[in-house]
Protein backbone atom coordinates (compact mmCIF):
# COMPACT_ATOMS: atom_id res chain seq x y z
CA UNK A 1 0.00 0.00 0.00
CA UNK A 2 2.69 2.50 1.03
CA UNK A 3 4.93 1.97 -1.83
CA UNK A 4 1.69 1.83 -4.32
CA UNK A 5 1.24 5.80 -2.71
CA UNK A 6 4.55 6.84 -3.26
CA UNK A 7 4.57 5.72 -7.34
CA UNK A 8 1.28 7.79 -7.74
CA UNK A 9 2.32 10.45 -5.52
CA UNK A 10 5.44 10.57 -7.91
CA UNK A 11 3.22 10.54 -10.79
CA UNK A 12 0.27 12.42 -10.53
CA UNK A 13 -0.72 15.96 -9.22
CA UNK A 14 -2.24 16.15 -5.93
CA UNK A 15 -5.61 16.31 -6.77
CA UNK A 16 -5.71 13.45 -9.10
CA UNK A 17 -3.93 11.36 -6.34
CA UNK A 18 -6.69 12.25 -3.94
CA UNK A 19 -9.83 10.91 -5.97
CA UNK A 20 -7.87 8.26 -6.49
CA UNK A 21 -6.92 7.50 -3.01
CA UNK A 22 -11.01 7.71 -2.14
CA UNK A 23 -11.57 5.04 -4.92
CA UNK A 24 -8.84 3.21 -3.45
CA UNK A 25 -10.05 3.18 0.07
CA UNK A 26 -13.86 2.08 -0.58
CA UNK A 27 -12.39 -1.12 -2.18
CA UNK A 28 -9.71 -1.67 0.17
CA UNK A 29 -9.22 -0.01 3.18
CA UNK A 30 -11.03 2.43 5.21
CA UNK A 31 -9.64 5.17 7.63
CA UNK A 32 -11.38 5.57 10.74
CA UNK A 33 -9.43 8.15 11.71
CA UNK A 34 -9.47 11.73 9.39
CA UNK A 35 -6.07 12.60 10.03
CA UNK A 36 -7.25 15.88 11.75
CA UNK A 37 -10.08 15.49 14.62
CA UNK A 38 -11.62 12.97 16.44
CA UNK A 39 -14.88 13.16 14.34
CA UNK A 40 -16.52 9.81 14.44
CA UNK A 41 -14.86 9.18 17.46
CA UNK A 42 -16.53 9.05 21.34
CA UNK A 43 -14.46 9.29 24.65
CA UNK A 44 -15.42 7.82 27.39
CA UNK A 45 -14.61 9.39 31.47
CA UNK A 46 -11.67 11.65 30.38
CA UNK A 47 -12.29 13.23 26.79
CA UNK A 48 -8.92 15.10 27.63
CA UNK A 49 -6.77 11.98 27.05
CA UNK A 50 -7.14 12.07 23.78
CA UNK A 51 -6.06 14.59 20.83
CA UNK A 52 -4.66 14.97 17.78
CA UNK A 53 -1.49 16.40 16.67
CA UNK A 54 0.38 16.24 13.74
CA UNK A 55 -1.99 13.95 12.02
CA UNK A 56 -1.90 11.71 14.77
CA UNK A 57 -4.10 10.41 17.65
CA UNK A 58 -2.51 11.10 20.92
CA UNK A 59 -3.22 9.15 23.78
CA UNK A 60 -2.10 10.30 26.97
CA UNK A 61 -3.63 11.34 30.42
CA UNK A 62 -6.32 9.88 32.82
CA UNK A 63 -7.52 6.59 32.18
CA UNK A 64 -10.15 6.55 29.28
CA UNK A 65 -11.39 4.86 25.81
CA UNK A 66 -12.09 6.66 22.98
CA UNK A 67 -14.70 4.61 21.23
CA UNK A 68 -15.30 4.41 17.53
CA UNK A 69 -18.99 5.58 16.88
CA UNK A 70 -18.69 7.02 12.64
CA UNK A 71 -20.31 5.84 10.00
CA UNK A 72 -18.31 2.80 8.20
CA UNK A 73 -20.46 -0.60 9.05
CA UNK A 74 -22.91 1.35 10.84
CA UNK A 75 -19.68 1.22 14.01
CA UNK A 76 -20.94 -2.28 14.11
CA UNK A 77 -17.93 -4.98 12.70
CA UNK A 78 -18.90 -8.56 12.70
CA UNK A 79 -16.10 -10.28 10.45
CA UNK A 80 -12.89 -7.74 9.60
CA UNK A 81 -9.54 -6.48 9.63
CA UNK A 82 -7.96 -3.52 11.10
CA UNK A 83 -4.77 -2.13 10.71
CA UNK A 84 -3.31 0.56 12.58
CA UNK A 85 -0.08 2.17 12.90
CA UNK A 86 1.05 2.74 16.27
CA UNK A 87 3.77 4.14 18.48
CA UNK A 88 4.37 4.01 21.81
CA UNK A 89 6.70 5.68 24.49
CA UNK A 90 8.70 4.37 27.59
CA UNK A 91 6.37 2.04 29.83
CA UNK A 92 3.58 3.30 27.96
CA UNK A 93 0.13 1.19 27.77
CA UNK A 94 -2.51 0.70 25.26
CA UNK A 95 -4.59 -1.52 23.85
CA UNK A 96 -7.05 -1.56 20.66
CA UNK A 97 -10.14 -3.55 22.15
CA UNK A 98 -12.99 -5.06 19.03
CA UNK A 99 -16.24 -6.25 18.93
CA UNK A 100 -17.10 -3.83 21.82
CA UNK A 101 -19.46 -1.07 22.92
CA UNK A 102 -19.14 2.50 24.57
CA UNK A 103 -19.36 2.14 28.64
CA UNK A 104 -19.35 5.66 30.29
CA UNK A 105 -16.48 4.78 32.38
CA UNK A 106 -14.55 1.94 33.36
CA UNK A 107 -12.59 -0.48 30.53
CA UNK A 108 -14.97 -2.17 28.24
CA UNK A 109 -16.18 -5.39 28.81
CA UNK A 110 -17.35 -6.46 25.93
CA UNK A 111 -15.09 -8.17 22.95
CA UNK A 112 -11.13 -8.54 23.20
CA UNK A 113 -8.03 -6.49 23.49
CA UNK A 114 -5.51 -6.20 21.62
CA UNK A 115 -2.68 -5.50 23.54
CA UNK A 116 -0.08 -2.31 23.11
CA UNK A 117 3.29 -2.68 25.60
CA UNK A 118 6.60 -3.04 24.65
CA UNK A 119 7.90 -1.79 27.91
CA UNK A 120 5.03 -1.33 30.66
CA UNK A 121 5.62 -3.22 33.71
CA UNK A 122 2.78 -2.31 35.97
CA UNK A 123 2.01 -0.61 38.62
CA UNK A 124 0.94 -2.39 41.90
CA UNK A 125 1.36 -5.46 39.74
CA UNK A 126 3.48 -7.59 37.65
CA UNK A 127 2.46 -6.79 33.79
CA UNK A 128 4.22 -9.22 31.51
CA UNK A 129 1.74 -9.31 28.89
CA UNK A 130 3.48 -7.66 25.50
CA UNK A 131 2.51 -6.19 22.26
CA UNK A 132 0.20 -8.53 20.17
CA UNK A 133 -1.59 -10.61 23.28
CA UNK A 134 -5.28 -10.73 23.09
CA UNK A 135 -5.66 -9.44 26.83
CA UNK A 136 -5.72 -12.59 29.13
CA UNK A 137 -6.76 -15.24 26.02
CA UNK A 138 -3.53 -15.43 24.49
CA UNK A 139 -0.48 -14.00 26.41
CA UNK A 140 2.82 -12.85 24.17
CA UNK A 141 5.79 -12.54 26.39
CA UNK A 142 8.08 -10.85 24.07
CA UNK A 143 7.35 -7.80 22.30
CA UNK A 144 7.91 -7.18 18.60
CA UNK A 145 7.96 -3.68 18.47
CA UNK A 146 10.35 -1.07 20.38
CA UNK A 147 9.45 2.04 21.68
CA UNK A 148 9.28 5.45 19.72
CA UNK A 149 9.42 3.53 16.33
CA UNK A 150 6.22 2.76 14.22
CA UNK A 151 4.63 -0.16 14.27
CA UNK A 152 2.09 -2.18 12.62
CA UNK A 153 -0.74 -4.20 14.35
CA UNK A 154 -2.75 -5.96 12.22
CA UNK A 155 -6.18 -7.77 13.58
CA UNK A 156 -8.28 -10.18 11.64
CA UNK A 157 -11.47 -11.42 12.40
CA UNK A 158 -12.93 -14.39 10.58
CA UNK A 159 -16.08 -16.15 12.61
CA UNK A 160 -14.42 -17.43 15.46
CA UNK A 161 -11.08 -16.94 14.39
CA UNK A 162 -8.60 -14.58 15.16
CA UNK A 163 -5.25 -13.86 14.13
CA UNK A 164 -3.18 -10.79 15.15
CA UNK A 165 0.19 -9.63 13.88
CA UNK A 166 2.65 -7.29 14.88
CA UNK A 167 4.74 -5.49 11.86
CA UNK A 168 3.58 -8.56 9.57
CA UNK A 169 4.42 -11.54 11.93
CA UNK A 170 1.96 -13.28 13.10
CA UNK A 171 1.80 -13.52 16.84
CA UNK A 172 -1.59 -15.09 17.61
CA UNK A 173 -3.98 -17.74 15.70
CA UNK A 174 -6.57 -18.39 18.30
CA UNK A 175 -10.10 -19.99 17.62
CA UNK A 176 -12.67 -19.17 20.23
CA UNK A 177 -14.16 -22.83 21.11
CA UNK A 178 -17.73 -23.56 21.81
CA UNK A 179 -16.89 -22.85 26.08
CA UNK A 180 -14.24 -20.53 26.68
CA UNK A 181 -12.59 -20.19 30.09
CA UNK A 182 -13.01 -17.17 31.27
CA UNK A 183 -11.74 -16.72 34.85
CA UNK A 184 -9.99 -13.78 35.49
CA UNK A 185 -10.92 -11.75 38.79
CA UNK A 186 -13.48 -9.64 37.99
CA UNK A 187 -14.90 -12.51 35.38
CA UNK A 188 -15.56 -10.62 32.29
CA UNK A 189 -18.27 -13.39 30.73
CA UNK A 190 -18.55 -10.96 27.75
CA UNK A 191 -14.56 -11.28 26.65
CA UNK A 192 -16.06 -13.11 23.41
CA UNK A 193 -16.12 -12.82 19.46
CA UNK A 194 -19.42 -11.45 18.60
CA UNK A 195 -19.82 -8.18 16.45
CA UNK A 196 -19.51 -4.33 18.07
CA UNK A 197 -17.08 -1.70 17.65
CA UNK A 198 -13.57 -0.70 17.78
CA UNK A 199 -11.76 0.99 21.34
CA UNK A 200 -8.48 3.15 21.42
CA UNK A 201 -7.10 2.61 25.24
CA UNK A 202 -5.48 5.71 27.24
CA UNK A 203 -4.16 3.28 30.51
CA UNK A 204 -3.04 5.74 32.93
CA UNK A 205 -1.31 9.58 33.03
CA UNK A 206 2.39 8.16 32.71
CA UNK A 207 1.29 6.82 29.01
CA UNK A 208 1.70 8.29 25.97
CA UNK A 209 0.78 6.32 22.59
CA UNK A 210 0.62 7.72 19.08
CA UNK A 211 -1.98 6.39 15.70
CA UNK A 212 -0.94 7.40 13.13
CA UNK A 213 -3.79 5.59 11.07
CA UNK A 214 -6.60 3.24 11.78
CA UNK A 215 -7.90 1.72 8.86
CA UNK A 216 -10.36 -1.23 8.49
CA UNK A 217 -11.81 -3.22 6.14
CA UNK A 218 -15.39 -4.97 6.98
CA UNK A 219 -15.73 -8.60 5.72
CA UNK A 220 -18.32 -10.62 4.30
CA UNK A 221 -20.46 -12.25 6.77
CA UNK A 222 -20.00 -15.88 5.19
CA UNK A 223 -16.02 -15.26 4.76
CA UNK A 224 -14.46 -19.03 4.59
CA UNK A 225 -13.34 -20.32 8.20
CA UNK A 226 -11.43 -23.03 9.00
CA UNK A 227 -13.08 -25.85 10.80
CA UNK A 228 -13.72 -25.28 14.37
CA UNK A 229 -12.36 -28.56 15.44
CA UNK A 230 -8.59 -27.80 14.73
CA UNK A 231 -8.81 -26.63 18.47
CA UNK A 232 -9.03 -29.80 20.83
CA UNK A 233 -10.46 -28.91 24.00
CA UNK A 234 -9.48 -30.95 26.36
CA UNK A 235 -7.66 -30.76 30.56
CA UNK A 236 -4.11 -29.43 29.47
CA UNK A 237 -6.33 -26.91 26.90
CA UNK A 238 -8.40 -26.12 29.83
CA UNK A 239 -6.06 -25.40 32.42
CA UNK A 240 -3.54 -23.49 30.00
CA UNK A 241 -6.69 -21.02 29.00
CA UNK A 242 -7.36 -20.76 32.72
CA UNK A 243 -3.82 -19.90 33.61
CA UNK A 244 -3.78 -17.12 30.40
CA UNK A 245 -7.01 -15.44 32.11
CA UNK A 246 -5.23 -14.71 35.19
CA UNK A 247 -1.77 -13.38 33.41
CA UNK A 248 0.42 -17.06 34.69
CA UNK A 249 3.38 -16.75 32.57
CA UNK A 250 3.37 -19.70 30.35
CA UNK A 251 6.79 -19.88 28.67
CA UNK A 252 8.20 -23.24 27.27
CA UNK A 253 11.66 -21.68 27.85
CA UNK A 254 13.77 -25.10 26.94
CA UNK A 255 13.25 -25.51 22.79
CA UNK A 256 15.42 -26.90 20.63
CA UNK A 257 15.16 -27.21 17.21
CA UNK A 258 16.52 -30.97 16.97
CA UNK A 259 15.29 -34.08 15.41
CA UNK A 260 14.17 -32.07 12.72
CA UNK A 261 11.95 -29.70 14.67
CA UNK A 262 11.82 -26.16 12.93
CA UNK A 263 11.49 -23.36 14.13
CA UNK A 264 8.13 -22.72 12.08
CA UNK A 265 6.52 -26.06 13.05
CA UNK A 266 7.57 -24.22 16.74
CA UNK A 267 5.55 -21.51 15.80
CA UNK A 268 2.29 -23.28 14.93
CA UNK A 269 2.33 -25.13 17.92
CA UNK A 270 2.37 -22.05 20.26
CA UNK A 271 -0.24 -20.66 18.38
CA UNK A 272 -2.56 -24.03 18.69
CA UNK A 273 -1.41 -24.26 22.66
CA UNK A 274 -1.25 -20.92 23.66
CA UNK A 275 2.44 -21.26 25.41
CA UNK A 276 5.13 -19.37 24.49
CA UNK A 277 8.76 -20.52 23.49
CA UNK A 278 12.24 -20.55 23.87
CA UNK A 279 14.21 -21.54 21.59
CA UNK A 280 18.06 -22.41 22.49
CA UNK A 281 20.86 -23.54 20.72
CA UNK A 282 23.02 -25.93 22.31
CA UNK A 283 26.76 -23.60 22.69
CA UNK A 284 29.94 -25.42 23.83
CA UNK A 285 32.92 -27.97 22.81
CA UNK A 286 31.97 -30.24 20.72
CA UNK A 287 28.71 -28.62 20.29
CA UNK A 288 26.85 -26.50 16.82
CA UNK A 289 28.15 -23.33 18.79
CA UNK A 290 31.67 -22.77 19.93
CA UNK A 291 32.22 -19.50 18.94
CA UNK A 292 31.01 -15.84 19.08
CA UNK A 293 30.64 -15.69 15.39
CA UNK A 294 28.02 -18.85 15.88
CA UNK A 295 25.93 -16.67 18.04
CA UNK A 296 25.48 -13.81 15.27
CA UNK A 297 25.23 -16.46 12.71
CA UNK A 298 21.98 -18.24 14.82
CA UNK A 299 20.79 -14.77 16.31
CA UNK A 300 20.39 -13.09 13.23
CA UNK A 301 18.39 -16.30 11.55
CA UNK A 302 15.77 -15.73 14.21
CA UNK A 303 15.84 -12.28 13.50
CA UNK A 304 12.36 -10.57 14.12
CA UNK A 305 10.68 -14.08 15.67
CA UNK A 306 8.10 -14.19 18.05
CA UNK A 307 10.19 -16.33 20.23
CA UNK A 308 13.12 -15.91 23.28
CA UNK A 309 16.46 -16.39 22.55
CA UNK A 310 18.28 -18.45 25.14
CA UNK A 311 21.91 -19.91 25.29
CA UNK A 312 22.10 -23.73 26.39
CA UNK A 313 25.75 -23.23 27.92
CA UNK A 314 27.44 -26.90 27.79
CA UNK A 315 29.98 -28.44 29.64
CA UNK A 316 31.97 -26.26 32.19
CA UNK A 317 34.67 -24.18 29.76
CA UNK A 318 31.89 -22.66 28.23
CA UNK A 319 32.77 -19.60 30.08
CA UNK A 320 35.88 -19.03 28.18
CA UNK A 321 34.89 -19.56 24.74
CA UNK A 322 32.60 -16.83 24.08
CA UNK A 323 32.27 -13.37 25.44
CA UNK A 324 30.41 -11.23 27.70
CA UNK A 325 29.23 -9.05 24.59
CA UNK A 326 28.05 -12.02 22.67
CA UNK A 327 26.32 -14.10 25.30
CA UNK A 328 24.58 -10.68 26.58
CA UNK A 329 22.80 -10.74 23.21
CA UNK A 330 20.49 -13.82 23.92
CA UNK A 331 17.69 -13.10 26.26
CA UNK A 332 18.62 -15.37 28.72
CA UNK A 333 21.69 -17.96 29.86
CA UNK A 334 21.32 -21.70 31.21
CA UNK A 335 23.02 -24.43 31.71
CA UNK A 336 22.85 -27.48 33.52
CA UNK A 337 25.47 -29.94 35.69
CA UNK A 338 24.89 -33.25 33.67
CA UNK A 339 28.67 -32.70 32.19
CA UNK A 340 31.24 -32.39 34.71
CA UNK A 341 34.80 -34.46 35.33
CA UNK A 342 34.07 -36.23 38.19
CA UNK A 343 36.50 -37.03 40.93
CA UNK A 344 38.51 -39.33 39.43
CA UNK A 345 39.25 -37.40 36.64
CA UNK A 346 37.10 -38.33 34.54
CA UNK A 347 34.37 -36.33 31.90
CA UNK A 348 30.84 -37.88 32.75
CA UNK A 349 27.70 -36.99 30.86
CA UNK A 350 25.09 -37.88 33.35
CA UNK A 351 22.66 -39.33 30.59
CA UNK A 352 24.54 -41.46 28.94
CA UNK A 353 24.61 -44.44 31.31
CA UNK A 354 27.97 -46.30 30.12
CA UNK A 355 29.66 -43.21 31.37
CA UNK A 356 28.48 -43.60 34.64
CA UNK A 357 29.93 -45.75 37.47
CA UNK A 358 28.46 -45.28 40.92
CA UNK A 359 30.64 -47.26 43.37
CA UNK A 360 29.39 -45.55 46.09
CA UNK A 361 25.24 -43.41 46.09
CA UNK A 362 26.01 -41.45 48.48
CA UNK A 363 29.33 -40.54 47.49
CA UNK A 364 28.55 -40.06 44.54
CA UNK A 365 25.85 -37.35 45.71
CA UNK A 366 28.02 -35.67 47.45
CA UNK A 367 30.44 -34.97 44.65
CA UNK A 368 27.56 -34.40 42.67
CA UNK A 369 25.89 -31.75 44.67
CA UNK A 370 29.44 -29.94 45.05
CA UNK A 371 29.75 -29.65 41.22
CA UNK A 372 25.57 -28.42 41.32
CA UNK A 373 26.66 -25.42 43.82
CA UNK A 374 30.20 -24.86 42.48
CA UNK A 375 28.16 -24.24 38.50
CA UNK A 376 25.78 -22.20 40.62
CA UNK A 377 28.44 -20.20 42.45
CA UNK A 378 30.91 -19.56 39.70
CA UNK A 379 28.99 -19.36 35.93
CA UNK A 380 27.07 -16.18 35.09
CA UNK A 381 23.58 -18.00 34.33
CA UNK A 382 20.29 -16.88 34.23
CA UNK A 383 18.51 -20.17 34.74
CA UNK A 384 19.46 -23.68 36.07
CA UNK A 385 18.05 -26.61 34.24
CA UNK A 386 18.06 -30.35 34.62
CA UNK A 387 17.92 -29.68 37.86
CA UNK A 388 18.76 -32.87 40.56
CA UNK A 389 18.82 -35.03 37.09
CA UNK A 390 19.98 -38.60 38.42
CA UNK A 391 21.48 -40.83 36.00
CA UNK A 392 19.70 -44.48 35.02
CA UNK A 393 21.43 -46.56 37.52
CA UNK A 394 19.88 -44.34 40.67
CA UNK A 395 16.93 -42.64 39.58
CA UNK A 396 14.65 -44.87 41.30
CA UNK A 397 15.96 -43.66 44.15
CA UNK A 398 15.49 -40.04 43.64
CA UNK A 399 13.59 -39.04 46.65
CA UNK A 400 16.18 -41.20 49.03
CA UNK A 401 19.13 -39.77 47.75
CA UNK A 402 17.94 -35.56 47.30
CA UNK A 403 18.11 -35.76 50.88
CA UNK A 404 16.69 -31.98 52.74
CA UNK A 405 20.40 -31.57 53.56
CA UNK A 406 21.22 -31.45 49.81
CA UNK A 407 18.23 -30.27 48.50
CA UNK A 408 18.72 -26.81 51.02
CA UNK A 409 22.74 -26.78 49.32
CA UNK A 410 21.23 -26.71 45.93
CA UNK A 411 18.36 -24.16 47.09
CA UNK A 412 20.61 -21.78 48.90
CA UNK A 413 23.28 -21.52 45.87
CA UNK A 414 20.84 -20.64 43.38
CA UNK A 415 19.06 -17.85 45.92
CA UNK A 416 21.73 -16.37 46.39
CA UNK A 417 23.18 -16.19 43.08
CA UNK A 418 19.28 -15.77 42.09
CA UNK A 419 19.36 -17.81 38.93
CA UNK A 420 15.96 -19.51 38.21
CA UNK A 421 15.27 -23.16 38.82
CA UNK A 422 13.66 -25.23 35.84
CA UNK A 423 10.70 -27.58 36.35
CA UNK A 424 11.77 -29.72 33.56
CA UNK A 425 9.11 -31.65 31.60
CA UNK A 426 10.56 -34.28 29.63
CA UNK A 427 12.47 -35.86 33.07
CA UNK A 428 9.23 -33.92 35.56
CA UNK A 429 12.36 -33.01 37.87
CA UNK A 430 12.60 -31.75 40.62
CA UNK A 431 10.48 -33.34 42.72
CA UNK A 432 7.30 -31.52 44.77
CA UNK A 433 9.25 -31.50 47.80
CA UNK A 434 12.12 -29.69 46.09
CA UNK A 435 10.33 -27.30 44.35
CA UNK A 436 7.88 -25.88 47.72
CA UNK A 437 11.53 -25.41 49.51
CA UNK A 438 12.86 -23.38 46.73
CA UNK A 439 9.51 -21.48 46.86
CA UNK A 440 10.09 -20.65 50.13
CA UNK A 441 13.41 -19.27 49.68
CA UNK A 442 12.21 -17.40 47.42
CA UNK A 443 13.87 -19.27 43.79
CA UNK A 444 11.99 -17.98 40.55
CA UNK A 445 11.39 -20.99 38.64
CA UNK A 446 11.58 -21.57 34.77
CA UNK A 447 9.47 -23.64 32.85
CA UNK A 448 11.38 -26.45 30.15
CA UNK A 449 11.00 -29.38 27.94
CA UNK A 450 14.08 -30.36 26.75
CA UNK A 451 12.71 -31.79 23.47
CA UNK A 452 15.34 -34.51 22.15
CA UNK A 453 13.09 -35.01 18.93
CA UNK A 454 10.03 -33.05 17.40
CA UNK A 455 7.57 -33.51 20.29
CA UNK A 456 7.04 -30.74 22.74
CA UNK A 457 4.34 -31.45 24.51
CA UNK A 458 2.07 -29.06 26.54
CA UNK A 459 4.21 -28.96 29.61
CA UNK A 460 2.44 -31.19 31.42
CA UNK A 461 4.32 -31.63 34.47
CA UNK A 462 4.53 -28.05 34.70
CA UNK A 463 1.25 -27.32 34.86
CA UNK A 464 0.94 -30.38 37.56
CA UNK A 465 3.57 -29.04 39.46
CA UNK A 466 1.65 -24.99 39.32
CA UNK A 467 -1.24 -26.66 41.55
CA UNK A 468 0.58 -28.95 43.52
CA UNK A 469 3.10 -26.49 44.78
CA UNK A 470 0.73 -23.15 44.58
CA UNK A 471 3.14 -21.44 42.29
CA UNK A 472 1.87 -17.80 41.34
CA UNK A 473 2.78 -15.50 38.57
CA UNK A 474 5.25 -13.78 40.75
CA UNK A 475 7.38 -16.88 41.31
CA UNK A 476 8.16 -17.22 37.67
CA UNK A 477 11.21 -16.19 35.71
CA UNK A 478 10.93 -13.61 33.23
CA UNK A 479 13.83 -12.08 31.16
CA UNK A 480 14.80 -8.62 31.91
CA UNK A 481 17.02 -7.93 28.88
CA UNK A 482 15.36 -8.53 25.34
CA UNK A 483 18.03 -9.92 22.67
CA UNK A 484 18.54 -7.70 19.59
CA UNK A 485 15.73 -7.04 17.25
ZN1 LIG B 1 18.68 -28.70 26.50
Amino acid sequence: MKRDLTVLAGLLPAAVLFVCLGRAASQDWTPLFDGRSLSGWKASEHPESFRVEDGKIVCNGPSAHLYYVGDVAGADFKNFELKAEVMTTPGANSGIYFHTEYREAGPPTKGYEAQINNTYVGHGYRELKKTGSVYGVRNQYKSLAGDEQWFTMHVVVTGKRLRISVNDTLVVDYTEPAQPVRTEQPPLPDRLLSHGTFALQCHDPESKVFYKSVLVKPLPEDVAVPPLDQTVVDQPYLEISRLQSIGFPLVDFHAHLKGGLTLEEVLEHSRKTGIAYGVAPNCGLGFPITDDEGIDRFLESMKGQPVFLGMQAEGREWVNLFSQEAIGKFDYVFTDAMTFTDDRGKRIHLWVDQEVEIDDKQAFMEMYVDRIVAILNEEPIDIFVNPTFLPGAIREEYDELWTAERMERVIDAAAKNEIAIEINARYRIPGPAFIKRAKEAGVKFSFGTNNGGRDLGRLEYCLEMIKECGLTPGDMFMPTRTSAQ
